[in-house]
């Protein structure tokens, strides 16, 4: 079994062989830290995380970069709106978004490289890119050459006509074509900026990842990804720089896009304003909740996000915990290796939601299971197989425990109730025992009586009752 991957190159899904098995390279589009990432912003490194962990399974070394874009016109407009430097918008959303990762069960990639600690090398790719004839300084701008570039569109699949019309670029007199793009603009006192050949400026959005990819994982690099809405104009760009910079070598040699993760239909944006960030998300829902509903669809299809999308989510997890928690006797004599049929699934280009439906399989097989030997093998290949997807990582009682809390539940507190609930059934007090009952629902606790004594979850709000 090996690895399938799609390519937006040649918009198929093809065998997956690195350019060099000892040291595999991938790249991803990092956000630009003006404000906190919304969940559709998750969607791609929670996708390409999980791909950066499958191919650690099979590689020895994998390098995997994703950058922090923290000079940025948006960033700009932010500070002044905000009244505030330009570094406390950057650092602190920069911060933010590393914690909701780390909440979100994202793994960590190899190196996060800052636009502004890469200025240097920025400004010697213009340099690159001018000396061999791809690019030209006018009026302080340094711009690339489109017709310099035969391939130009091709990822996209888009002629120069269309692009000038479809991406309204900005006409400006000192370019020579319309469709020609900043690599790097002059910047007024009270902007970011650097002294250059060119006067003081700062750089354009593409070619940071061009520059900090090159940095950091060298001029051809086996994987690129992002969200299929920077496609054009942006991944567009970086393989144009990319490639005149390093004299015709191909940049990407796979390019991997997903889907965008839409709300009633419409792509979720900040520009259209109708975002839930993924800051708060977390506050209300289980990391593990957000995770399972992102990992649902095919990561090159869209995805709807819905009330109705992340009930089922978390009904599916609470499904899989409550197999986990009939089985919590049973001892793991030692993990197992990540499932076959999961495996598989990942490996045909990372076909999550088949996943997920192996991982559905493994729970019902550890519900059927009546030997000690068969719970205990059963258990572990659903704990390793919903590992491997960041799923099922904790303790059940826990996870029922707190699970769809808005805020934490005191265990005591309810623990102290059922008590109290117990002795007034003892003592024929019904109405007591029912009062109880009514006040861990408005919680949205419910309670189920059984063999081991009584047994407590938090639930959606409208399962409660
Ligand atoms: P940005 O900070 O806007 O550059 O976005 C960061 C990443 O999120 C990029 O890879 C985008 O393609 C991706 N992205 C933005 N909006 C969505 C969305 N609604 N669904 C999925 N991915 C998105
Ligand atoms: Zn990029």
């Amino acid at each position: 079994m090996s690895l399938r991957l799609h390519n937006s190159l040649t918009r198929r899904v093809e065998p997956f062989e690195p350019l060099d098995p000892t040291r595999v390279t991938m790249y991803v589009c990092g956000p630009t830290v003006y404000n906190y990432v919304h969940i559709g912003n998750a969607r791609p490194y929670v996708v390409f995380g999980l791909l950066a962990r499958l191919l650690r399974r099979i590689y020895p070394k994998v390098v995997y970069a994703r950058n922090i874009t923290d000079v940025d016109d948006k960033i700009n407009a932010a500070a002044r709106e905000a009244g505030v430097p330009i570094e406390q918008i950057t650092q602190g959303y920069a911060a933010a978004f590393f914690e909701d990762m780390e909440k979100l069960g994202v793994d960590a990639p190899d190196v996060n490289p800052h636009a502004t600690a890469h200025i240097t090398q920025i400004v010697a790719m213009c340099e690159r890119l001018i000396a061999s004839g791809h690019a030209y300084a006018a009026e302080g701008h340094v711009l690339f050459d489109v017709s310099s570039y035969a391939d130009y569109g091709h990822l996209s699949g888009r002629s120069l006509e269309d692009m000038i019309a479809g991406a309204r670029v900005e006409v400006a007199p000192y370019k020579k074509n319309p469709a020609d793009f900043v690599l790097w603009k002059p910047s007024s006192d009270d902007l970011p900026g650097w002294d250059s050949q060119w006067g003081r400026g700062r750089p354009g959005w593409h070619i940071e990842c061009s520059a900090m990819a090159e940095a950091h994982l060298g001029e051809t690099i086996d994987i690129h990804a992002g969200g299929n809405d920077l496609m054009f104009p942006h991944h567009e760009n970086e393989i144009a720089q990319s490639t005149c910079a390093h004299g015709g070598k191909v940049f990407a040699r796979w390019w991997l896009h997903n889907g965008m993760l839409t709300f009633d239909g419409k792509k979720m944006s900040k520009s259209i304003g109708n975002v839930l960030r993924l800051h708060e998300l977390l506050a209300k829902h289980p990391p593990e909740v957000l995770r399972c509903l992102l990992l649902s669809g095919h990561y090159r299809q869209p995805l709807d996000w819905s009330d109705s999308a992340l009930a089922q989510a978390r009904a599916t997890l609470d499904g899989w915990y409550g197999t986990l928690r009939d089985l919590a006797d049973v001892e793991m004599e030692t993990a197992s290796d990540l499932p076959t049929e999961v495996e598989a699934a990942l490996l045909d280009d990372l076909n999550t939601p088949k996943a997920l439906a192996a991982i559905a399989r493994l729970a019902a097989e550890a519900r059927r299971q009546t030997t000690p030997d068969g719970k205990a093998a059963a258990k572990a290949a659903l704990r390793a197989g919903a590992g491997f997807l960041g799923l099922l990582t904790q303790d059940p009682e826990a996870w029922f425990q707190h699970s769809g809390a808005a805020e934490a539940i005191d265990a005591n507190w309810v623990q102290g109730l059922l008590d109290e609930r117990i002795a007034a059934r003892k003592a024929k007090d019904f109405a007591r025992a029912d009062a109880i009952r009514a006040e861990l629902a408005t919680r949205n606790i419910v309670i189920e009586d059984g063999a081991q004594g009584t047994r407590w979850k938090v639930v959606a709000p409208t399962d409660a009752g």
